[in-house]
């Protein structure tokens, strides 16, 4: 819907010319920046749109539902109509690791953030595992402070850990600015940042009951069957026996069913009344079976929710070949059909949905310890191996010795109408407003930022992504920039590109341009550490 008419009367007029409250300054540069498009995501609505952002605040200060011509404005303002281009809010990427410090091999600030700036997601929050120390403590939250200082390209937030433990840590943590917790319920991978147990889980739900955050669990859990074998997730042991090859994905797959993630659903929901003012939530929801458990507690009134990420919505597990260990993460990747309910399911995100946010869960390592076999890109020779094979060649491609986890932080958008195409979905002007919905105001909602991210709105940040719905590209190593060029999109065509991302009213990137496209001024992202507050509901006194 390109018209004007219809925000009519939802929205003021625009001004005439210049629109009120605008003045040039004339010896220091335009106060403002303006961009229009005929297609723009405002208030849930794709519409005409000019926006005026203030250059001293970088926050949103008019929008006007037309495309206002340069000359309404004072001589000098920057101007720029991106038609037909949407323009889009930048994108809330509520679940990354960036690794750094400590495994910043792995992935880092400058590298992350500069591969979700390409893109046009201008605000992520990173896991507090996987960079050593773990964010599970105040000093640990202020190590990864001093790693990222200085180092992103778009603005950058922190969630904390919960180990056993640390139950002390959390409400200092809240006070530091962690935008919310996660935990796991089964192994994570790394010995530094164990698993908690039920009864651990109430206690931190005792202690964070009035709190201002949202506390987030890696949802698999290992129910009391009889060939489990330990419950190690991202290498090494498999949770259950592996009953076939461990380089074919089916064998990998049947080790960690669906009853995981609910068993360890249940769990969570069973401890729920402890804090009922707590916002709970599902990370990385794979599991099709999960979703009637949490719309059924959802309808009793329980404050939870649930992600669900790219590779869940584009990937099948039929689709996997034989070693192919760049779809490993966990939970896994699972068939045709429980994609589809997830996609059915996301799309009910307004009313009885239960999946409100997608998020890319970046998971990233070095190539070498996917231990991916020779014919499979991204496949690397062994570390201090001459040959090309790793040490072991039976570990070639063994999906349960290679590390868990996808890299595809900056591709979600694209990922996402790419399949929305593909499923015939793209056509509404519905689609872009999901879209934006998933990705941009529900997973600021998620991190305490729905005052000030997510959205084209007043007061709100200057963050916007400039997306031509109808480009065409193949993902290649020079288009992946994160540090570690392995993911399993490598090589697939996808149909839409984010021409230019700006953060809080400054160009960062532009497809196309100088230095890789980074034209902005290097490294302006800011820590989000400004504490969460409360809602509207009252705290205890
Ligand atoms: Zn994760």
């Amino acid at each position: 819907m390109n018209q004007n008419n219809a925000a009519a009367n939802a929205y003021p007029t625009p001004a005439p010319s210049p629109p009120s409250g605008i003045t040039a300054t004339p010896s220091t540069g335009s106060p403002i920046t303006v961009v229009a498009s005929s297609r723009a995501v405002v208030s849930g609505r794709l519409t005409s749109a000019t926006i005026v952002i203030s250059q001293t605040t970088g926050k949103v200060t008019s929008i006007f539902y037309s495309i206002l011509p340069p000359s309404d404005f004072p001589l000098g303002t920057p101007y720029v109509d991106h038609s037909p281009h949407i323009l889009l809010p930048g994108l809330v990427d509520a679940h990354v690791h960036l690794n750094e410090p400590g495994r910043t091999e792995w992935e880092g600030f400058y590298t992350g953030t500069q591969a979700a700036a390409f893109g046009g997601v201008t605000t992520v929050i990173d896991m507090p595992l996987n960079a050593i120390p773990p964010t599970t403590t105040v000093e640990g939250l202020q190590e990864k402070v001093n790693a990222a200082h200085g180092k992103c390209w778009v603005d950058v937030g922190f969630y904390g850990g919960i180990v056993p433990g640390n139950l002390g840590e959390l409400k200092p943590l809240v006070r530091e600015g962690v935008r919310g917790f996660k935990g796991f319920l089964i192994d994570s991978g790394v010995k530094e940042f164990p698993a908690v147990s039920v009864g651990d889980i109430s206690k931190v739900m005792s202690e964070l009951a009035d709190e201002p955050t949202t506390v987030m669990f890696h949802a698999e859990m290992i129910p009391p069957i009889t060939d489990s074998v330990g419950d190690d997730v991202q290498t090494s042991l498999p949770p259950l026996a592996p009953h076939g090859p461990l380089n074919a994905y089916k064998t990998f797959l049947s080790s960690r069913p669906s009853s995981f993630e609910t068993y360890a659903i249940e769990a969570i929901l069973s401890l729920a009344h402890l804090a009922p003012d707590l916002a709970l939530h599902i990370v990385h929801l794979s599991a099709m079976e999960a979703i009637p458990l949490l719309r059924k507690a959802r309808a009793q009134g329980i404050n939870i929710t649930a992600e669900t990420c790219p590779h869940y919505l584009s990937l099948a597990a039929e689709e996997i070949s034989e070693g192919d260990t760049r779809h490993k993460c966990c939970p896994p990747i699972r068939d045709q059909s429980n994609q589809d309910r997830l996609w059915q399911e996301l799309r009910e995100y307004a009313a009885e949905g239960v999946i409100k946010t997608v998020v890319s869960d970046h998971s990233p390592c070095t190539p070498d310890l996917k231990l991916l076999p020779s014919h499979v890109p991204g496949h690397v020779c062994a570390p201090g191996s001459a040959t090309h094979t790793p040490e072991l060649p039976s570990e070639q491609g063994n999906f349960f010795s290679a590390w868990g986890g996808i890299s595809s932080v900056g591709l979600g958008l694209p990922i996402l109408w790419t399949e929305m195409t593909h499923r015939g979905l793209t056509a509404p002007d519905s689609a872009i407003t999901d879209l934006v919905q998933w990705c941009c105001v529900n997973t600021a909602a998620q991190v305490g930022l729905e005052k000030q991210k997510g959205e084209l709105a007043v007061g709100f940040d200057g963050d916007i992504c400039v997306f031509d719905d109808d480009a065409e590209w193949i993902v290649e190593p020079s288009t992946m920039l994160f540090r570690n060029k392995c993911s399993p999109y490598q090589g697939k065509l996808m149909r839409g590109q984010v021409r230019e991302t700006w953060v809080r009213g400054q160009r960062v990137f532009v497809r196309g341009a100088g230095n890789g496209g980074f034209v902005g001024k290097a490294c302006s992202g800011r820590l989000l550490l400004e504490p969460r507050v409360k809602g509207l509901k009252r705290t205890k006194s």
